[in-house]
């Protein structure tokens, strides 16, 4: 393999598990190129990687981020950044394009250059029992229904796609499950749902955790067990009143409790007990190696770290595939959880006093850190990789998409 080339979405959790993979295939002698915003720039970088600016602002995850306006903005910014990113890549010439599921322009680009791609799954891999959120639904077509504009714009851009470059490649409609003949997905086949309809082309890689750039600014040293950690993620915004009282719900049971807030400024939370650390942004890994419990909004990559970790969760869930990843805790014994609406101080505490209190739970976290590590990883991920790349004629066809 000469050159591999990343392409990617603007979303931590897009981005993260991809990282370990890049400084895993530079240590093994790759020249490993990525395309990015300015926002992720530096990390993945530091990661190894050659990093090549996308034109123009990242506005793909649309806000509200709803599944209709996401597919109409991921074929909006395919038509806006192709040019840009096919002049990259056909002056670096990669044997390998990686594009996360949702990056329709990473399938194009693989196609017009005719080199083989594999797609990252940071999610689910879609199957019956949990469905693409993108798949042409009723509930799709009625979102897109109400606002006629968008839907205008999805169908000009698709046809500017179709007008410039090689029919087909991509799915009609469902832009966030872009599948090829090689599919990472970043969790063990025992958290997968519904694992047993999936094909030979989807492999089960687990969590993608290497190591971060440390955060020197981060108090680790001063954590006393048991270690509590909260964090709704990234995207989401919850405002600072969820944020309190999982902290003033923490606090009785903690040794030190950490609350990342995300978007959420933390002096908006007002003052905390002397035992809550409240940051922005944590260094979740670590954390989550010393956390007797983790409360998260169910972020798949969260989750997936968590189970890495075998700390017991409980799910507040915001949005998105969170209530399917919830249920999916739920049903493994790994953890409880409660809608976002019922989040009181009490209710917050009795649910974590259970996990605290109750080994089966810390037991099935545990099952679960097996089925994880002995996924593979990151290193599992580049095997995969060079494997795929080195068997595959360059003029080969990615599977039909649905
Ligand atoms: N993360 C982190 N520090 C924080 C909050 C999040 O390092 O304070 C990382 C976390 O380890 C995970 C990612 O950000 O890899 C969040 O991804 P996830 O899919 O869980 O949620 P999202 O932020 O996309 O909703």
């Amino acid at each position: 393999m000469s050159t591999v080339a990343f392409l990617n979405i603007g979303m931590h959790g897009r981005v993260n598990p991809t990282l370990p993979i890049v400084a895993e295939l530079v240590r093994r002698g790759h020249t490993v190129s990525y395309h990015t915003w300015p926002t992720f720039r530096a990390e993945i970088e530091a990661a190894g990687a050659v990093t090549h600016l996308y034109p123009g602002e990242d506005r793909t995850i649309p806000d509200p981020p709803t599944p209709a306006g996401l597919v109409a903005s991921l074929a909006r910014t395919a038509v806006r950044v192709l040019p840009a990113v096919l002049a990259d890549l056909r002056r670096m010439r990669p044997g390998l394009i990686v594009h996360d599921s949702a990056c329709p322009w990473g399938a194009i680009a693989a196609r017009e250059l005719g080199v083989p791609a594999a797609s990252s799954f940071t999610t689910f891999a879609f199957t019956r029992q949990a469905p693409s959120p993108t798949r042409g639904s009723w509930e799709l077509l009625s979102s897109a229904a109400g606002r006629p504009g968008l839907f205008a714009g999805y169908l000009r851009s698709r046809l500017e796609l179709r007008r410039r470059y090689r029919p087909g490649g991509l799915p009609p409609v469902d832009l966030g499950n872009i599948r090829q003949s090689l599919n990472l997905v970043f969790t063990s086949r025992e958290f997968q749902i519904g694992a047993d309809e999936l094909d030979d082309t989807y492999r089960f890689v687990g969590p993608s955790i290497g190591a971060r750039p440390p955060d020197p600014s981060f108090p680790l040293a001063e954590l006393r067990d048991p270690v509590l950690y909260a964090s709704l993620g990234t995207v989401f915004s919850s405002g600072p009143a969820p944020l309190r009282a999982f902290a003033a719900a923490l606090a009785p049971l903690g040794g030190t409790v950490v609350v990342a807030t995300g978007q959420t400024d933390p002096a908006a939370l007002g003052p905390l007990p002397a035992t809550v650390i409240a940051r922005r942004s944590v260094p979740q890994p670590e954390i989550l190696a010393r956390a007797a419990l983790f409360l998260t909004h169910g972020g798949m990559n969260s989750v997936n770290e968590a189970l890495h970790a075998g700390v017991p969760m409980l799910v507040v869930p915001q949005g998105a595939d969170q209530p399917l990843v919830a249920s999916r805790v739920v049903a493994l014994g790994a953890g409880l959880s409660i809608g976002a609406q019922d989040v009181t101080e009490q209710a917050v505490r009795a649910q974590a006093r259970r996990l605290l209190d109750e080994p089966g739970f810390r037991a099935a976290a545990g099952t679960m850190r097996t089925a994880q590590r002995d996924a593979g990883g990151y290193r599992r991920a580049a095997d995969e990789l060079e494997r795929y790349a080195g068997s595959r004629p360059a003029s080969a066809d990615a599977p039909r998409q649905g």
